[in-house]
């Protein structure tokens, strides 16, 4: 009994009867579909526990209710489903994505990432969603047949929202869609679009928390001005925080609202049929109204301008980029410093690929620690390099 949980899919919607399968061949699981395996898999793989002490705008540490890397995936994957089920998408599939879509971030978030990626020009660069890829594909150790999680085709598709060309054409059949400028599935569509909403969302809770923007300075926002002179209007008396996540429920529900009527009006003009035909269409079919997505980017711009880039936090993020970057400088300079595993790990890639091999060793490394993590690291390697003559 194969695919039953995935009842009541509309026809473009992955089946999992007909994946396009993984890349070692396995006998098909008992009880649950094949993505039901992928969201079991993901959820039980080291990197996503890692999340739970990775952030994104605010350091580990700095505060218990801030949202963190799981938290944020969990919320991302709730919206999703919603949406999914409204649309009779594939839920488990759409969850397996958003689960695993931020397991190749580095520690520290952007600024870790940016990090990195300066660190290794050199040596092919460093994508965040390419390394989630790398994890699901390569990185994880827990199967005694293969490397990685070995996912369906499908799931590969939603984790890999973005590539650069170069790169994707080192990714076979996966990286194809890159290269003729194809759309990923519908589930995979929706994974991104629920990412943005969640974080534009949760980012102005956390924000109002951390004292760094104000609900005046929203004001200026419309979406959030339209949904807050409402909740005050209705509840006068309610206290501020209240009002504020009442707020931001009704802007999330009208977000959500809208990517259901906006995504199922565009796929019925589109008159998509299957999966490969809404691979084939020449847009993506789930975005939001142009009215609903103008609101949604001015929200976005405002936390741009107003909490991704308030001295504190650039502040913070100065000092996450200078930890990424000792880091990997230390650890590509002197092997000694890596754990055993990576040392033997970094031996073998500089023998098959030479400098850049041992470099996507370390930067594999970096990249799999957690906020914490980083920081014990950098301060103990400072103690070694201390200790030197
Ligand atoms: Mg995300």
């Amino acid at each position: 009994m194969t695919g039953s949980a995935d009842v009541g899919l509309a026809p473009y919607a992955a089946d999992p009867a007909r994946t396009r399968g993984r890349r070692y061949a396995e006998p098909p699981p008992e009880y649950r579909s094949e993505f039901q395996r992928d969201r079991d898999r993901i959820v039980h793989c080291n990197a996503f526990r890692r999340l739970t002490y990775k952030t994104q705008v605010f350091v580990n540490h700095e505060g218990d209710l801030y949202r963190t890397r799981v938290t944020h995936s969990l919320e991302v994957a709730q919206i999703a489903r919603t949406v999914a089920r409204a649309l009779q998408l594939n839920e488990t599939l759409t969850e397996a994505i958003c689960l695993a879509h931020d397991l190749g971030h580095t520690p520290f978030g952007h600024a870790g990432q940016d990090a990195l990626n300066a660190c290794m020009r050199e040596f092919g660069g460093f994508e965040h969603n390419l390394q989630s890829l790398r994890v699901v594909d390569q990185l994880e150790e827990r199967y005694a047949e293969f490397d990685g999680l070995n996912l369906t085709f499908e799931c590969r598709e939603g984790i890999l929202k973005h590539c650069s060309l170069e790169n994707a054409k080192l990714l076979g059949e996966l990286g194809q869609r890159f290269v003729r400028g194809q759309q990923p599935g519908l589930e995979a569509q929706l994974a991104n679009l629920a990412d943005a909403i969640a974080y534009n969302n949760h980012d102005v809770d956390d924000g109002v928390r951390a004292g760094l923007i104000s609900v005046e300075e929203l004001r200026g926002v419309a979406l959030f001005d339209r949904y807050y002179s409402e909740v005050v209007a209705r509840y006068p008396a309610s206290a501020p925080r209240r009002q504020l996540h009442e707020t931001i429920r009704r802007m999330v529900n009208a977000l959500v609202v809208d990517l259901v009527t906006n995504a199922q009006r565009c796929i019925d003009t589109a008159g998509v049929k299957t999966i490969e035909q809404v691979r084939e269409h020449e847009r993506a079919l789930v975005n939001l109204s142009p009215a609903m997505y103008a609101e949604h980017v001015e929200l976005k711009r405002f936390l741009n301008r107003s909490l991704y880039r308030h001295p504190q936090v650039i502040e913070m993020t100065q000092r996450a980029r200078q930890v990424v970057t000792d880091l990997f400088v230390a650890l590509l300079a002197d092997g000694s410093l890596l754990p055993l595993e990576h040392r033997e790990a970094a031996a073998r890639a500089e023998d098959a690929h030479s400098k850049a091999g041992r470099a996507r060793v370390v930067a594999d490394y970096v990249a799999g620690m957690t906020d914490r993590f980083a920081f014990q690291e950098h301060e103990r390697i400072a103690r070694v390099q201390a200790s030197q003559p």
